[in-house]
């Protein structure tokens, strides 16, 4: 089995989540994507972030439902625990043997790679689909992932996906001025936030 697996923090999972683990699934053919809302993620100001895990998780679980393909991975998702990406990867190779895995993430993160702790760890334990966002373009990636495939022996591949100019900061700021979400989230997303009163 070849298992796509999309780390975030989701505070909400947007359609440039769904679209990136959609055409990581088509271009890798790849069996199932796993999405793997993270707990206390040790890369982000805490500060910043208040949507409770439950929520993530539950917006998580709305925007993927009926998709056979997506599947959600709680294995992270422990409140006020700080996990590593490397450990989280060595754990499914012990709980799955047999599978490949493939962790899936945008520019921004590929560009930050070193400043996260034990980066270099996850390199042997996966292959990285990159994807591009916002300003980084083509030239701007190949030059990071051969810089980080020569230095560290890294094994990278260029995710291609749609440009969206989304990010959840913004679908925050967004419903925290009374604006619509509607479009950059799935429509059970918005009915969640909504509902749940969140970011206001
Ligand atoms: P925030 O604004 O809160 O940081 P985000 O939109 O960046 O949220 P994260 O949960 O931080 O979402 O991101 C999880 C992963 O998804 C990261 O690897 C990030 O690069 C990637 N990602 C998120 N949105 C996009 C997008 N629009 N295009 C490409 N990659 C994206
Ligand atoms: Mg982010």
């Amino acid at each position: 089995m070849k298992i796509g697996i999309m780390g975030g923090t989701f505070d909400p999972i947007h359609i440039g989540h769904l679209l990136l683990g959609e055409f990581a699934f088509e271009q890798f053919e790849l069996d199932e994507i796993w999405f793997l809302p993270n707990g206390n993620p040790p890369h982000k100001d805490t500060e910043e972030m208040d949507t409770s895990l439950s929520h993530r998780v539950a917006m998580v679980e709305a925007a993927i439902q009926g998709a056979p393909h997506f599947k959600i991975s709680l294995h992270e998702a422990k409140e006020g625990v700080h996990s590593y990406t490397y450990q989280t990867m060595l754990e499914f190779h012990e709980l799955y043997p047999g599978c490949e895995f493939y962790f899936i993430l945008g520019a921004d993160s590929l560009f930050s790679i070193e400043q996260w702790r034990y980066f270099k760890e996850i390199f042997p334990t996966c292959t990285i689909l990159a994807a591009m966002r916002d300003d980084k373009d083509i030239a701007d990636m190949q030059k990071q992932i051969a810089y980080l495939k020569e230095k560290y022996g890294a094994d990278i591949e260029l995710l291609r996906a749609p440009l969206l100019e989304i990010s959840s900061t913004t679908i925050r700021e967004r419903a925290a001025k009374g604006l619509t979400v509607h479009y950059m989230v799935p429509d059970a997303v918005a009915d969640y936030i909504k509902e749940h009163h969140l970011y206001r």
